[in-house]
């Protein structure tokens, strides 16, 4: 275990841990005699009423404290590190692997292929379940890490281990069927890959996924993105219009027979398709509870609704006078310049221009905002009219940082663009809040 890895970077104001003594610098060495491998041991070796805590403090001396407590409750310990060692790495060389289609010269991080399941209890990430074993089933079963997200692509053993290039990764319905079964809700993610997984072997992976609602609690299928970057990989087909709607009227049918089956759609898809095709979006209450919203599943339907719901209760002054310009990426393009357009008709003396980024960095395949970066920006807005200000959306920049995925940042935009950029949250309010300038 690295020393790092226990160190207390923040003890909660009036907790148990401060009253007994535990300071911000700490480590703790063990807990009941076991050695803190990571946070999940950390949850689970904290749930006992009688605890014996032995801490380093930051002079050197070891200190033993005995904590008497109520069984799960919180003792106010946070870290440096939430997971406490390395995020595991995944071991698969899947065909339609986005990382390995990127450029090169990137940020080092986002070259990471984490397959990590705290990560994704912690953070949602999707994990393939290939680097664990049953074992390791059961410590998640143990420690209740749940919800799980699974990146499953299909239930077919043969076709699961082509997909993944991992001849290890053919038993996930095994596996997922452990986890439901000890009480871990488990979300699944289809990556569709046209002509490999889709079609029959839809039906088959969906169908089998299905019969284990509801601890499996919800499915999504998202095409597979392709830049223009694939180099000696697999040959991949990107979807087009005809071939979303296939997709489209194939998932609706399901979701149509789970209704009435489960009184629950379980399988959603991801906006891109309905965008590829030329459909509509679907409504609101389509999403149910929007299972899959962290993975963009039906963002646009609930972007609307709270769009809507907004305007419709909002009092701002209606003479309010502003040029605004935003940049969005092609996908999302359509609703944005219709709730531009609704903006507009409401307020006579506003004036938005709503601008549609290709992504010339990876290519035109690549058609979500949340990929569009800072050169692609400015190369496309330098000499445009933009306003007093430019709106662009949060999912464009890293989630602790203002900062593209090119590495520029929102100055360096500003400058090269003359004008002031405003960065706008992925909701309705916050859209209509920065449009109207009213904060
Ligand atoms: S599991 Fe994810 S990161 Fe690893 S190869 Fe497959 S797609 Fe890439």
């Amino acid at each position: 275990m690295k020393e790092k890895s226990v160190l207390i970077k923040r003890v909660l104001p009036q907790s148990i841990a401060e009253d007994a003594g535990i300071e911000e610098g700490d480590k703790i060495l063990s807990i009941n005699g076991d050695i803190v491998m990571d946070i999940f041991e950390y949850r689970f070796l904290t749930t006992n009423a009688n605890l014996l805590i032995e801490i380093e403090k930051a002079d050197g001396e070891i200190w033993e404290i005995e904590i008497e407590k109520d069984e799960y409750e919180d003792i106010g310990i946070e870290f440096e590190d939430l997971m406490l060692d390395d995020p595991k790495s995944c071991k698969n060389k899947c065909v339609f692997c986005f990382i390995d289609q990127m450029p090169q010269g990137m940020r080092d991080t986002l070259y990471f292929k984490d397959d990590d399941t705290r990560l994704s209890f912690f953070m949602g990430n999707y994990v393939t379940l290939t680097n664990i074993d049953y074992n390791d089933i059961d410590r998640i079963i143990k420690y209740r890490m749940s919800p799980i997200n699974v990146s499953v692509h299909t239930t077919n053993p043969e076709l699961r281990v082509f997909m993944l290039k991992n001849k290890s990764s053919g038993d996930i319905l095994d596996k997922i069927k452990a986890l439901v079964q000890g009480g871990i809700t488990v979300n699944c993610q289809i990556v569709l890959c046209r002509e490999i997984n889709d079609g029959k072997e839809l039906d088959n992976t969906i169908t089998a996924l299905s019969e284990l609602y509801p601890n499996l609690n919800s499915i999504s299928v998202v095409p597979v993105g392709i830049t223009q970057y694939r180099e000696n990989l697999h040959m991949l087909k990107p979807y087009d219009k005809n071939s979303a709607i296939e997709v489209i009227k194939q998932v609706e049918n399901l979701q149509l027979s789970f209704l009435k089956k489960y009184q629950s759609r379980i399988v959603y898809l991801a906006d891109e398709f309905y965008i590829m095709s030329d459909f509509d979006v679907p409504k609101y209450e389509s999403y149910e509870d929007f299972p899959q919203i962290e993975n963009g599943v039906g963002l646009i339907a609930l972007m609307i609704n709270e769009f809507e719901n907004y305007i419709r209760e909002i009092n701002i002054d209606l003479n309010v006078k502003r040029r605004v310009s935003i940049a969005t990426g092609v996908s999302s393009y359509k609703y944005i310049k219709q709730m531009a357009n609704t903006l507009e008709n409401k307020y006579k003396n506003l004036n938005v221009i709503v601008y549609k980024i290709k992504n010339n960095f990876f290519g035109e395949n690549v058609t979500v905002t949340g990929l569009v970066t800072g050169g692609d920006i400015i190369n496309q807005l330098s000499g445009e009219v933009l306003g007093e200000q430019l709106l662009i959306s949060r999912s464009m920049l890293k989630a602790d940082q203002d900062l593209f995925l090119d590495d520029y940042d929102l100055n360096t935009l500003e400058e090269k663009l003359g004008v002031s950029i405003m960065v706008v949250q992925n909701n309705g309010k916050d859209f209509v809040d920065k449009v109207l300038g009213v904060i």
